[in-house]
């Protein structure tokens, strides 16, 4: 690839390399008309045709000569047709990590570049049809009845009205598509197409205002008439509100029509201009006071290292590992205030921010209009606006979730990343990438500082810090001296050999809810599920079945009762017996939040109960309403699925109970422990953070899984020791490099055909051994949206290598004749589901 520098004042280039957001791993070249050889940049969208189609692409090169040795063969390159841009949406700094994107994760380097824009700029294209003089001059030879009547009607239109969108033309001549001869008139010469960007493309929105004319000579040039009250109180309110205003906020505040602001415009009194309305997503929020906080010694300590690598002004990570309820965010807030102290920008990702409405309010507080807020709620419009103001410098922070990562953020100094282990910072569709990761290297780019927090590392990231790749800092106590939440386990088999019957709630839950209640005190319950799987896991000794191969879980599946594993596709008949302790199986599948809302409601009538779930987070207001009411203290219970665990502060909440943690432990992904590990973990943070202590009840058929136990006493290192010595000998991350590549395809003969030969292909590339080969498998979704989806999983210790091998086995497919789209590959998976 070329450089990706803008075009310098040399010779103005011929050709431009396009990229496009499809599933192509290439650029295509195209030749610049002469009217856009001096205006196109790098980083700009154009529209140009792909095989027959107009498409909207960005320009990743221009070049002024064709490459020596290129196979392009100049009469059959095509124009680029239109430029979207003048000043490209895309900065340098963001364009190379979208390049390194692309090619870390063998994404179609468009895919990366559209999602690294706000979605609101996205330009589709249109058509339009309009007459070519020799059109005109046709139209008067032309019979107007008989079979050429429909062409005559059609070439009138356009003579008499111009220019038509196709389709809108299409309705007017009465075709539904399309029509053959329409496109024979083209080919004639006697129309022409067009392509434009859609008119509906976001953008600023814009409203009348008024200024207070500077001299009040208005009066004079217009000669000294006296004015009306209404007038008189309309330059009152405008020299209130420091002479300008918003025509409709005048009309209103001044109680006058729209008249009144006309005529004194004619007089001279007011000049009428248009102003951008920024759409602010929170706009109507109450901000809470900036509270300001001596930092604790830890606090301190953890600052001042941050700041000293900051002042370097060098790339470094810190690993910031702090027990819940430590003060991180308060360290956070202060290392992006040190960012823009030394004239630096910021940026702040976290996982979910629709969860968290606190933070947003907290950090605008402090931040006030320097910071833009991202996330995947806001409107087109607010996200069109929060972009604009970070691609200009007026805003310098940027706090969002994982696609922020892009944002146009000037002069980076530091980037944190909040609850770093969290999964949701990986997009798990194409372009597939890790925004942390990303954001890594991000940091690397622009000699930024990079700080990692979270209470629960991930595996990855503390092996990191242990080998002194990352700067460690630790807060290992919660601050004001409050006590560290207890956690403790319930064990349901006994609950189940005392009721005889699988029950949801055991009686020690069901009691502490019930205290809790009495004291006017809150409760979280939380179910642990993600995606379905079934399983089978036995009730009496709470044992589920392993791959002898993987150690993972096996998948039930019912059709043919057998237990596959979706790593290497082992598969054994589903016993009839425990095969550890011979009592009968029960398949286990978990309740979900509503079943266990309405249980909730049976047992405690009188409590005010809310919930929140993947269900109702499409709904984002409803969503921000409860988790605000529970704040406030208008709910007394709140149900929901994992993500309630995450970065919430209440505290007035001294329970939380865990319904099922045993539905994430078997599931059948080598991260399920670690999983389980910081959700018990991060759960038990979120009891006892005000100055009342808190409980935390488990209730599991697993007791003694050491990723519960030592989750319960609160040791990472504990757990850390355990699980990394299983990742060593299972061969899997931090030890080995993963891809996985999915097969999808409609039929399944086709999709099994298709993996198979990619395995061959895999095993022909890796003559050297480099790589270890898994599969193929069924997925764990086999089917999905009609397309049956097989998979390999490939392993090895050189990332590097496995990217070769990878890289010519999809070569060698495609030069069979195969068609790549059929194939996802996913570098560092990270749901193996
Ligand atoms: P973490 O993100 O590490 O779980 P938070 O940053 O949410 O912890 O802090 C926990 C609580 O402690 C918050 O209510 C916060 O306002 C408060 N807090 C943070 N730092 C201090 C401090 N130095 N002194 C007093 N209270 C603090
Ligand atoms: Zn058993
Ligand atoms: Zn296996």
């Amino acid at each position: 690839m070329t450089s990706v520098a803008p075009a310098a004042n040399q010779t103005a280039p011929l050709y431009a390399q396009v990229a496009f957001p499809v599933h192509l791993n290439k650029a295509f070249t195209y030749r610049l008309p002469q009217s856009l050889q001096q205006v196109a940049r790098v980083g700009s969208r154009v529209v140009a045709p792909l095989g027959t189609k107009p498409l909207t692409g960005y320009i990743v090169a221009l070049l002024p000569r064709l490459r020596s040795g290129t196979s392009l063969i100049e009469s059959e390159i095509k124009e680029v047709q239109e430029l979207l841009d003048v000043d490209p949406p895309l900065s340098t700094e963001v364009l190379e990590i979208t390049r390194w994107v692309a090619d870390y994760y063998a994404a179609p380097w468009g895919e990366v570049m559209r999602a690294a824009l706000p979605a609101g700029i996205n330009a589709t294209v249109e058509q339009a049809v309009s007459i070519t003089e020799r059109g005109r001059e046709t139209l008067s030879n032309l019979e107007t009845s008989g079979p050429a009547k429909a062409r005559t009607n059609a070439l009138q239109l356009l003579a008499a009205e111009g220019e038509f969108e196709l389709n809108t033309f299409c309705l007017r001549i009465g075709a539904a598509k399309t029509p053959q001869w329409l496109r024979e008139m083209e080919t004639a010469g006697l129309i022409e197409r067009s392509y434009r960007s859609r008119s509906t493309v976001t953008r600023v929105k814009r409203r009348k205002a008024v200024r207070l004319a500077k001299s009040e000579g208005g009066e004079s040039q217009s000669g000294n008439k006296r004015m009306t009250p209404a007038q008189q109180r309309a330059i009152e309110v405008l020299r209130v509100n420091r002479d300008t205003m918003a025509v409709s906020d005048l009309i209103k505040s001044a109680n006058i029509s729209d008249s009144v602001v006309r005529t004194l415009a004619k007089r001279g009194f007011v000049t009428e201009f248009e102003e951008d309305v920024r759409r602010d997503p929170l706009s109507r929020a109450e901000l809470p006071n900036a509270e300001v906080f001596k930092l604790t010694n830890a606090q301190t300590l953890a600052l001042r290292s941050i700041e000293k690598r900051l002042s370097e002004g060098l790339f470094a990570t810190l690993l910031l590992h702090g027990v819940t309820g430590s003060g991180k965010t308060e360290v956070y807030i202060r290392a992006m205030q040190a960012a823009l102290d030394l004239d630096r920008g910021a940026m702040m990702l976290v996982p979910e921010i629709a969860l968290t409405p606190i933070l947003s309010r907290r950090l605008r507080a402090h931040f006030g209009g320097q910071i833009a807020i991202f996330h995947s709620s806001l409107s087109k419009g607010e996200r069109f606006d929060e972009w604009s103001r970070l691609r200009s410098g007026q805003a310098r922070v940027v706090l969002g979730t994982r696609s922020a990562v892009f944002a146009p953020v000037q002069n980076l100094g530091v980037i944190i990343i909040d609850e770093e282990q969290d999964s949701s910072y990986r997009q798990e569709e194409s372009p597939f990438y890790h925004a942390r990761d990303t954001a890594i290297v991000r940091a690397q780019k622009e000699s930024a500082v990079i700080v990692l927090g979270s209470a629960t590392p991930s595996l990855e990231s503390f092996h990191n810090a242990q080998g002194g790749k990352y700067e460690y800092l630790h807060l290992s106590e919660r601050v004001a001296n409050r006590p560290m939440a207890r956690a403790e386990m319930i064990d349901m088999r006994e609950v189940f050999a005392r009721r005889k019957k699988p029950a949801v709630f055991s009686d020690e839950l069901l009691s502490a809810i019930d205290q809790t209640h009495a004291r006017n005190q809150q409760t979280i319950i939380l179910l642990n599920r993600r995606g379905y799987s079934s399983f089978i896991l036995c009730r009496s000794c709470g044992e589920s079945i392993n791959c002898p191969n993987c150690d993972v879980t096996l998948t039930y599946h019912q059709a043919d009762r057998t237990l596959i594993c979706h790593y290497c596709n082992h598969h054994q008949r589903a016993p009839s017996q425990c095969p550890t302790c011979a009592s009968k199986y029960i398949y286990y599948v978990g309740e979900g939040t509503e079943q266990i809302e309405e249980l909730l409601r049976q047992h405690f009538p009188t409590m005010r109960i809310g919930r929140i779930d993947r269900d109702t987070k499409s709904r984002r207001h409803q969503f921000e309403k409860t988790l605000l009411d529970f704040g406030k203290g208008e709910l007394d219970l709140l149900v929901g699925t994992q993500m309630l665990a995450k970065g919430h502060d209440f505290p007035n909440v001294t329970l939380v109970g865990v319904v099922s943690v045993d539905a994430g432990l078997a599931l059948p992904d080598f991260r399920a422990a670690e999983r389980a590990f910081q959700l018990i973990t991060q759960v038990a943070g979120r009891a006892g953070r005000g100055d009342l202590p808190g409980r935390v009840l488990i209730q599991t058929y697993h007791p003694h899984h050491y990723a519960l136990r030592h989750a319960c006493a609160q040791d990472y290192r504990g757990f850390y020791d355990e699980e990394i010595r299983h990742r060593r000998n299972h061969g899997y991350p931090p030890f080995v490099a993963l891809a996985l590549l999915l097969v999808r395809h409609k039929e399944a003969t086709r999709a099994h055909a298709i993996a198979h030969q990619l395995r061959q292909a895999l095993v022909e590339a890796n003559r050297d051994h480099a790589c270890r080969i898994l599969g193929p498998a069924p997925a764990p979704f086999a089917r999905l949206r009609g397309e049956h989806r097989v998979q390999l999983l490939i392993k090895s210790r050189s990332r590097k290598q496995m990217r070769v091998v990878i890289d010519a086995a999809l070569a060698a497919l495609e030069k069979s004749g195969q068609d790549l789209r059929s194939v996802t590959v996913d570098i560092d998976p990270v749901s193996m589901m």
